[in-house]
């Protein structure tokens, strides 16, 4: 069994000591590819010199500026961020998007930085990992912009991903429509998150991508402590659980969607 964590933070301080043995433990749990995603111009390039290593699990960077971190996102910063996404050695523009949840910078700071990294995006030829609490009708209009100016579009491949998925099926829906990937976290077997199931079991199994965004969101029997990459494999049960089918066909299907979004076959790369 191949699994994709398409979301994760495993260049954070908090893995620091046991990285190695973290990443381990993802290969040991069958994770073939983990994301690590930037959420400013630091840890996007943390995140550039982790996917430098050969070992297994193959990881893939991501470059952006969080929500929470717009106000930091100046215009010499941006533009850093654009320069990394140019060299070529990152997957994505991400994460980037909306969350006015916390509103941990002003929200029409937040537009325009996440307006300023999708035209990015856009110029690079690049998908797009999507952060949105509080805000999934909000997206709406600057995705709808994306997939205009996108050249993905037109290659008919994945937009982007809205990871952790938060809103209700009826929003996945709309976002799966306009050509982006759906992706869950551990959290959807939370007891009370009932809709994000309803969302496992009536997407398209084409849009549906799995993630861990660790250290956040630990799997329900290990709520309080950091979460890592092996627990993917969590995620998947959740969603096998609620669409009625084995583990290894959800892996074997978000795996593939992964692929088909970041732009890499593990499989040919692999020799598998
Ligand atoms: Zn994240």
């Amino acid at each position: 069994m191949r699994l994709f964590d398409s979301h994760s933070h495993v260049q954070d301080a908090r893995f620091d000591e046991d990285r190695e043995a973290v990443l381990a433990r993802a290969a040991a749990a069958g994770v073939a590819t983990i994301v690590v995603c930037g959420e400013d111009v630091a840890s996007s390039e943390a995140a550039i010199a982790l996917a430098g290593r050969t070992d297994s699990p193959r990881l893939l960077a991501t470059a952006g500026f969080h929500p929470h971190e717009a106000s930091q996102a100046n215009d010499a910063a941006l533009d850093r961020i654009e320069g990394l996404a140019a060299a070529g050695n990152v997957a994505a523009i991400g994460e980037i998007g909306l969350d006015f949840y916390r509103d941990l910078s002003p929200r029409h700071v937040q537009r325009r930085v996440f307006d300023a990294q999708l035209a990015i995006a856009a110029r690079l030829g690049l998908p797009v990992s999507i952060h949105s609490r509080d805000a999934e009708e909000e997206l709406a209009p600057p995705l709808a912009r994306f997939a205009a100016e996108s050249p993905l579009t037109a290659q008919g491949r994945p937009l982007g991903v809205l990871h952790a998925f938060g809103g209700t099926l009826e929003q996945a829906r709309q976002y799966a429509g306009m050509g982006f990937l759906i992706s869950l976290t551990c959290s959807a077997g939370y007891p009370r998150n009932d809709e994000a199931r309803r969302v496992a079991a009536g997407l398209p199994l084409t849009s549906l991508l799995i993630e861990t965004d660790s250290p956040a969101l630990p799997p329900q029997s290990a709520r309080g402590t950091r979460n890592e990459p092996a627990n993917v494999k969590v995620t998947a049960e959740v969603v096998a659980e609620a669409r009625g089918v084995s583990i290894e066909a959800i892996a074997e299907a978000t795996t593939a969607n992964a692929e088909a979004l970041f732009g890499v076959n593990v499989a040919v790369e692999a020799g598998a």
